[in-house]
């Protein structure tokens, strides 16, 4: 069953992925909250209100990739096997690079 979440729509049938990775951008880092949000056992904010990681087990691939995609300014990177990354997609690194 298709859901609206953005890890389907990020790793599609692909549900084999393994999360090896998870880098965030502190400078892009507004401090939203929602990574903490979505999960909370993998992002905290710290005391200058940015993103830290709090554990570095990625096994619960779909939730870091929804964690990534929920958030605003694409802050969070997450790579897979052989340093592929797996978020942000094609289409929304240029945002990152500018
Ligand atoms: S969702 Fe993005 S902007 Fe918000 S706290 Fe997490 S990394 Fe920072």
């Amino acid at each position: 069953m298709k859901t609206n979440r953005g890890s389907d729509r990020i790793l599609g049938d692909n549900r084999q992925v393994r999360v090896t990775e998870v880098i965030i951008d502190r400078a892009l880092c507004i401090g939203a909250g929602n990574c903490c949000g979505i999960a909370p056992d993998l992002f905290d904010l710290d005391d200058d209100g940015k993103a830290y990681l709090i554990s570095g087990d990625f096994d619960d691939h779909s939730r870091i990739i929804e964690a990534a995609w929920s958030c605003p300014t694409d802050a969070i990177a997450v790579f897979g096997d052989g340093g592929n990354i797996l978020y942000p997609p094609p289409d929304r690194r240029s945002f990152r690079d500018a």
